[in-house]
């Protein structure tokens, strides 16, 4: 798959990573304000406790928080996808040499 980055939708300012198959892109920056939030449900709580530059380098992420926060609940799919796109970037991260 070939990376590159996309200039957000939004502020048409930042640059996002990006797919060729990626569409629209908005940037952290932009959608930070989206994610604040109080999140009540301790298991919750746990998942999105993740280090910021998860979020900042996944729109996925971002995504997901910010419909939890809108709507307050999530598909077991959409936590399945979370979990499972958290645990990879954990292990870009390992193995990228200190
Ligand atoms: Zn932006």
């Amino acid at each position: 798959m070939v990376m590159f980055k996309k200039k957000c939708g939004r502020c048409k300012k930042n640059y996002v990573p990006a797919t060729n198959k990626t569409g629209f892109v908005i940037c952290y920056e932009c959608q930070e304000k989206q994610m604040q939030g109080e999140i009540k449900d301790p298991e919750m709580k746990k998942m999105f406790d993740i280090p910021k530059e998860f979020y900042e380098a996944s729109m996925f992420l971002r995504d997901i928080k910010i419909k939890y926060l809108q709507f307050g609940s999530l598909s077991e799919r959409q936590i399945e996808a979370f979990r499972n796109t958290v645990e990879r970037f954990k292990e870009e991260k390992n193995d990228t040499p200190q």
